[in-house]
């Protein structure tokens, strides 16, 4: 990508030559979150570097490691001491001075909108530029002619891969009422035989929670939901026999648009089934939530994936299956789900150079000037 960053010149006037370069912002603060340590850090490192920029980089005190390998690794392969700093610190601390240091050009973050919005307050002392990648109350709705067979299984990969803890978590079912009963029963099936345990015994499908905070958290919510009126079919504890942060898959069913449940991220693994009883319905439940960061959806009718891909609000949708990340397809968060692009060609030269316009006069008149 370096060398295919490329100005543009503007045809406009005949003795005018109007140029536009683009150049790199000067420091980039990068801070990006806990979970996916070393996706998230080349997400935000990669086109950071290539438009030219140095970076100082705050992994999260949570997992600190990778990014200390990849600075490693970027000196092995060459970089220029002073191009890649890494800091470790806790986000209130460390976090909060760097995006507040008058050196910094741009911040770059990844995490939650909480976070985000302290840190909007901390650019605007300079009119610093921010980009941010916030979280997901991710949506899959699923119709009537949904193959099923791939519905369930991306449904429970959806929400219980890596428990939950992923921006893009399925952690909404938006189920056909005529389906519900079947879609349900084999959900459950599904999720009984998940194995639990050691996370680095890789007959295990699923292993424990980051932290024991976060388990609290995950706690809240669904006692919460309970306290709300959804019903709980599976889960809602820790795996038995364990002490710690091994919570169990959690399945809550009855869920409505106002419940808690249906409207925050858990960022665990709980997942939410609704129903709705037509395409309008679907959508509106869908929308009905202050996150927009992904959708999936599941059909058969090709006309219907796009009519309601086009309606829903989100930055990014899925249409039976797929959705992976890709280094060259720009992503934007809907609503509080973030500001700006991540990824992308155009969009990440964007996000990481400035703009200058220069406009060069041919004319060999002289200004005119008002005798
Ligand atoms: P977080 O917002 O608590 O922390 C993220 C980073 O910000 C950490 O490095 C932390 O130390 C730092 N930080 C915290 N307070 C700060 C402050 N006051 N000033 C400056 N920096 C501060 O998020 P988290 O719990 O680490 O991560 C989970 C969240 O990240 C979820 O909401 C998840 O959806 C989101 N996420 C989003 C994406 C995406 O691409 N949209 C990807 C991964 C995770």
């Amino acid at each position: 990508m370096p060398d295919k960053i490329a100005g543009k010149c503007y045809g406009t006037l005949p003795d005018n030559v109007t140029m536009q370069f683009r150049e790199p912002m000067g420091v980039i603060a990068s801070i990006v979150p806990w979970n996916f340590p070393f996706t998230n850090s080349a997400i935000k490192l990669a086109p950071s570097l290539a438009c030219g920029n140095t970076v100082v980089f705050k992994p999260s005190e949570l997992s600190p490691l990778s990014a200390l390998m990849l600075a490693e690794m970027a000196e092995e392969v060459g970089l220029p001491p002073g191009v890649l700093n890494i800091i470790n610190g806790i986000g209130a601390e460390a976090g909060n001075a760097l995006v507040r240091h008058p050196g910094i050009d741009k911040i770059a973050f990844t995490g939650r909108h909480q976070t985000g919005a302290l840190m909007l307050e901390a650019a605007k002392v300079g009119m610093k530029g921010i980009l941010m990648e916030l979280g997901g109350k991710t949506p899959s709705l699923v119709f009537p002619d949904a193959p099923l067979d791939h519905v369930i299984n991306a449904a429970i990969t959806g929400i219980f891969m890596n428990l939950g803890q992923v921006c893009v978590a399925g952690s909404r079912l938006l189920v056909h009422q005529k389906q519900h009963d079947e879609v349900v029963e084999r959900l459950l099936q599904k999720a009984k035989n998940l194995r639990q345990g050691d996370p680095t015994d890789a007959s295990n499908h699923l292993g424990c929670i980051a932290t024991p905070s976060h388990v609290n958290t995950i706690e809240t919510y669904v006692e919460k939901a309970k306290g709300e009126g959804a019903r709980m079919l599976i889960g809602g504890d820790r795996l038995k026999g364990t002490t710690g942060c091994f919570y169990r898959p959690t399945i809550f069913d009855g869920v409505k648009p106002g419940m808690t449940i249906a409207r925050e991220e858990v960022f665990g693994p709980v997942l939410s089934v609704m129903t709705f009883t037509d395409e309008a319905e679907a959508v509106r439940i869908a929308n009905d939530c202050d996150f927009g960061l992904m959708a999936n959806i599941w059909t058969s009718d090709g006309g219907r994936a796009l009519r309601i891909a086009r309606a829903l609000k989100a930055g990014r949708i899925a249409i039976n299956g797929g959705g992976a990340l890709r280094a060259n397809v720009p992503v934007y968060g809907y609503k509080l789900s973030g500001i700006g692009a991540e990824l992308g060609f155009e969009e990440a030269i964007h996000e990481y150079t400035n703009s200058k316009a220069v406009l060069y006069s041919l004319s060999t008149e002289k200004t005119p000037w008002p005798e």
